[in-house]
């Protein structure tokens, strides 16, 4: 099986040791990344080409895409300034950008694609998301409320 095929089977992003347990080698994953047959996005993280930049940042930052990052993704809310991700409660490594990164921690299992939330759960989250920006347009549209009574 190839490299690129491995990394689909697998849902669209592998770590290495998986690859190695298909039976991928050093040299087939260096040469894959090489040719651009996959994405390194980490160390020993490799994802499909073609995947959406939004959810190649998330899986840089160490987890999937999410909250109001996933609306954008299914086309269900306008670009973010801010890239919203889901990490698992325990995750080591990771790699929170200075800014830009808002990070919904979950301890719950994880469910559905490795990649991106799923819509719903995606809304949920906006629900408690401590994205300032985020607040804001929300008190915003409070404050518009507020007004029309
Ligand atoms: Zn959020």
């Amino acid at each position: 099986m190839l490299v690129s095929e491995v990394v689909a089977e697998l849902g669209g992003v592998a770590r290495r040791m998986d690859l190695e347990r298909y039976g991928c080698s050093a040299d087939q994953i260096y040469l894959a990344v090489n040719y651009r047959n996959v994405i390194k996005v980490r160390r020993g993280v490799y994802a499909s080409t073609g995947t959406s930049p939004l959810i190649v940042r998330a899986l840089r930052v160490g987890g999937r895409l999410a909250c109001l990052s996933a609306l954008e993704y299914y086309g269900l809310a306008e670009p973010q300034p801010h890239i919203h991700v889901e990490v698992k409660a325990n995750a080591s490594r990771l790699r929170i950008e200075q800014r830009g990164v808002v990070v919904h921690w979950t301890r719950l299992p994880q469910k559905g694609s490795p990649l991106v939330v799923s819509p719903d759960r995606a809304r949920v989250q906006t629900l408690t998301c401590r994205d300032e920006l985020h607040l804001d347009e929300h008190r915003r549209v409070e404050k518009r409320q507020y007004v029309q009574q």
